[in-house]
């Protein structure tokens, strides 16, 4: 998931950002209105946060701005402009959340994992597709209760397969969405976390969910029934079954 930051004052912006990262999200992080505006109409964004009190373009007129034209991107107004009006003023402007500042960052968190389920129509935070469990808050893949150890990317390319399953994905989808704009992303360095990703699930699920399209790009599915009754019978969890 790619989060795009406008905060100008540079200490909260940084550490939003920082944590953000953590969290393995892809993050860029600005601190100018126009320059917010400009970003959001070439980069492809899941969500923004966005601060009202900016240099360059009031954070309510990059709203008004950019709303018409990007009906589905998440907008989440974080601002010291904290009155009932205010708050009203955002979300009839166009904003999908409004956290006013000081803030629990934890709580930003959950607001934007909210924010990005309803994106995606995930109704949880667990996704279970295909003998896989993600959970998105704790950053974690699962297969038979064993943790199934990923990279940051490989989580994110991960996420995006089982949010979108069943949908042609393209190299460029997956480095708008998984890649910030810092990364100098070319189609091979996609391909060497997909092919590390995928030696990873063929470990555990013994097949590999991701099928590549060729001049398309992938598609996540699971593998058939058949398949799928295999992984319940190999013994995968291992240790944590052996007292049974
Ligand atoms: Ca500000």
């Amino acid at each position: 998931m790619r989060i795009l930051v406008v905060e100008d004052e540079q200490d909260l912006r940084e550490a939003i950002c920082e944590g953000l990262e953590m969290d393995g999200y892809a993050v860029d992080c600005i601190d100018d209105g126009f320059q917010a505006y400009e970003m959001i109409s070439v980069e492809e964004y899941d969500l923004v946060i966005l601060d009202l009190n900016l240099p360059g373009m009031d954070g309510m007129e990059v709203l008004e701005k950019v709303r018409p034209s990007f009906p589905d991107l998440k907008i989440l107004i974080l601002s010291a402009r904290s009155s009932v009006s205010d708050k009203v003023k955002g979300l009839d402007g166009g904003a999908d959340d409004y956290l006013a500042k000081p803030f629990h960052f934890e709580e930003l968190e959950a607001r934007i994992r909210t924010l990005l389920r309803k994106k995606y129509s995930a109704p949880l935070s667990i996704i279970d597709l295909c003998g896989i469990r993600l959970d998105l808050s704790k950053r974690t893949a699962s297969v038979q209760g064993a943790i199934l150890p990923l990279t940051r990317k490989e989580f994110g390319i991960l996420e995006y397969f089982m949010l979108n399953p069943e949908a042609v994905i393209s190299q460029e989808n997956l480095i708008e969405h998984v890649w910030n704009a810092d990364v100098n992303s070319f189609s091979g360095a996609v391909r060497v976390h997909i092919s590390s990703l995928r030696k990873k699930l063929r470990a555990v699920l013994g097949d590999d969910p991701i099928e590549t399209r060729i001049g398309e790009g992938y598609i996540f599915h699971c593998p058939p029934e058949s398949d799928l009754d295999d992984i319940k019978n190999n013994d995968l969890t291992g240790k944590q079954d052996s007292g049974r």
